[in-house]
Formats: C-alpha cells, structure tokens, sequence
C-alpha cells in the first residue's frame, strides 16, 4: 500500500501518518531526500486491507492510498511511475542514454586492466568492469586478485575517469569493496542470497543485481525488492541469459525480459550479451536487439588478447570490435531515440 500526501502537506502531517504506520505495526518507508511525500507502508497486509485504506484516507494531509497488486512493492511502477535514473559521477542510467559497462571478466594485471580501460573509454563505454573476486564454476579455476584487483580498478578510474562496476561475493567483502567500487555487481548465482542482498541494501552505492541462471522476472524483481527495502533504491537490474535446454550457447537471451521489466518496474535495466551468449561473434547482435528492445545499458566483456585471459575469453571482444559495436549501437540507439 502506499500513501500519496498531498503536495501541500505540512512535515507534522508526513509524521503523524508515519508514526501511525509504525504503531499499527507495519514499516513506513519513504525515499531518502526523494519523495518523502509518497509513502509506502511495508509488511503483510491480508484482510485488514480495504480498513488500512479508510483509515489513512481519513488522516491529514493525505492525498490518496493505493493498493500496490504486484509483489515487489518499492520496486513497482506502481509504486513509482516515472522511471528511476541512477546516477554514478557523472553517468546516468536509465535516462535517454544507453549507458554501455565494459572490461575485462576478471582484472588480471594492473598493464591489462589499464590497456583495456583506455581502450573502451576511447570507444564510448562509460563505465569499466572488472571482477576481482570471480565465481567461477571449478574451485581450481582462477579467482581472482581480490583487494589487488580493487585497487587495480581503482588506478584505472583515477586514469580514465570511468566509475568501476565490480563484483561483491561476501556479505564481508562489501565494505572492503565499496571502498574502491563505484558499483556493487551481485552476480548471477547470488542473485538470492538474501544475507548479501540485505547488506548491500544498507549501503548507498548502486547495486548491478544480475538475473539468477534459473530465476523468473519475478524473482529478480524480489530481489531486488530486498535491497529496497533495506533503504537502497539504486538498483539497476541486468539480464544476462538463463539456462534453458538449447546449448548452442552459453545461455539464452532471455529478450522478453526487457519489455517486461520496463512494463514492471522503474529501475533501469541492463543486458549482458557476454555471459548470455558465451561467444563473441554473437555479442553484437544480441547487443543491438537489446539496445532496440528498450535496454538502458549493457554490461559486455572486452580483452585485449582473449585467447589467453583467465576467464570468459572465448565470450570477449577484443577492443577494436568493441569500438565498431559502439558505433552500430548508436545508430540502433537513434532509431529507438535514444543515444549511446
Ligand atoms: C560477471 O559479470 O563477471 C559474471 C560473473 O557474471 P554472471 O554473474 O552473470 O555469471
Ligand atoms: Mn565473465
């Protein structure tokens, strides 16, 4: 349920309903700084609903109350109409740009990471990834630097200005990676695990929440609902291919996805075109179906001499693929008119 005051309402009105919240025994909840005059009103309703409206209906200073239908509360479009633009530095997601995320899978050497940052930044990317700590399938796979990788990362912003998106494993790494990350990534298999969720919900940085390989729209959108709730609202999802029984790729695009999320929630939306394909000569055309789709960014996966990195090389491309890519995209972008 969320409660709309009205625009004229005074800030002991916004209170009395929000400690009336709280005393009946359910959360208020209201956007940091953002809209403290829509306030959602969290917790398991059931039947005490149609009484709950008429009750705040009557109070002071309020609008109107709404019943949100949909699951995830905070994350609705109910809840939130317009779409949400999360901004890092300078970069906005979910505005008219298409906002494109580019690096190596895993930070390997200060030289690669550098080389690869100039690279993509040259070739219009606005953000660098990197992972420094890497999920990887086999326990005897590389993974990854850790804090020597943060702060790799790090030398690479200071170098091209570009904010870092990085992957966080640990409910006890996200301190230590929010120190050198612009962006907190809770990778695919970790898109339920609800202690990190909760965690990176207590922090103000932006969170990329990938898509579980064998998750629904909705559960994403759950997810992310545990992060909002715990007083996070920039979140941006990314779909990133789910296992389905076709193996001609790594994974399948799941390209609904865009559409329904735009139509379900007003958090931004990426596509990782890398890890939903597995192979770099589908990369571009799953990146402009994306970008056609109604896409925010993408997250895609670029390395210098890929037949020796560490991990994902056969799914990267090298930069100056990449910088033909960037050039399709904007003008798949106009068309859909946007702009990359
Ligand atoms: C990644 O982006 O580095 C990654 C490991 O992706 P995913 O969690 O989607 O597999
Ligand atoms: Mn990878």
């Amino acid at each position: 349920m969320i409660i709309i005051m009205d625009p004229q309402a005074t800030e002991a009105e916004i209170d009395a309903v929000t400690e009336e919240i709280a005393r009946i025994g359910f959360r208020p909840f209201t956007n940091p700084g953002v809209e403290r005059k829509v306030i959602a009103v969290l917790g398991e309703l059931d039947v005490r609903k149609a009484d709950l409206v008429e009750h705040f209906q009557a109070m002071a200073g309020v609008a109107r109350v709404d019943l949100i239908s949909d699951l995830w509360k905070l994350a609705s479009r109910q809840y939130h109409p317009e779409g949400s633009v999360i901004r890092v530095g300078d970069v906005a997601i979910g505005g008219r740009e298409v906002v494109v995320a580019a690096g190596p899978c895993s930070v390997e050497n200060e030289a690669q990471t550098i080389e690869i940052a100039h690279r993509v930044k040259a070739a219009g990317a606005r953000l660098l990834r990197g992972g420094a700590f890497k999920p990887r399938t086999s326990p005897y796979s590389f993974q990854g630097l850790g804090e020597k990788g943060l702060r790799i990362l790090a030398k690479a912003r200071e170098e091209t200005g570009l904010p870092v998106v990085t992957e966080v494993m640990d409910t006890h790494e996200v301190d230590l990676v929010r120190k050198y990350a612009d962006v907190l990534q809770i990778g695919t298999r970790n898109m339920q695990n609800y202690p990190l969720l909760k965690k990176v919900g207590s922090t103000s940085h932006p969170v990329l929440l990938k898509r579980g390989l064998g998750s629904k729209i909705k559960d994403l959108l759950m997810s992310a609902e545990y992060v909002i709730s715990e007083g996070n609202h920039r979140v941006i999802l990314c779909e990133r291919g789910i296992t389905t029984f076709e193996d001609s790729t790594r994974h399948t695009t799941d390209i609904n996805a865009i559409p329904v999320l735009k139509h379900w929630t007003h958090l931004p939306v990426m596509l990782d075109p890398s890890h939903a394909t597995g192979n770099w000569q589908y990369v571009g055309a799953v990146s402009k179906a994306a970008v056609a789709a109604g896409a925010d960014g993408l997250l895609i996966e670029v390395h210098n001499d890929p037949q020796h990195a560490l991990s994902d090389g056969p799914q990267s491309l090298r930069p100056d693929k990449f910088a033909v890519l960037m050039s399709e995209l904007a003008r798949i972008a106009e068309a859909v008119d946007r702009r990359l």
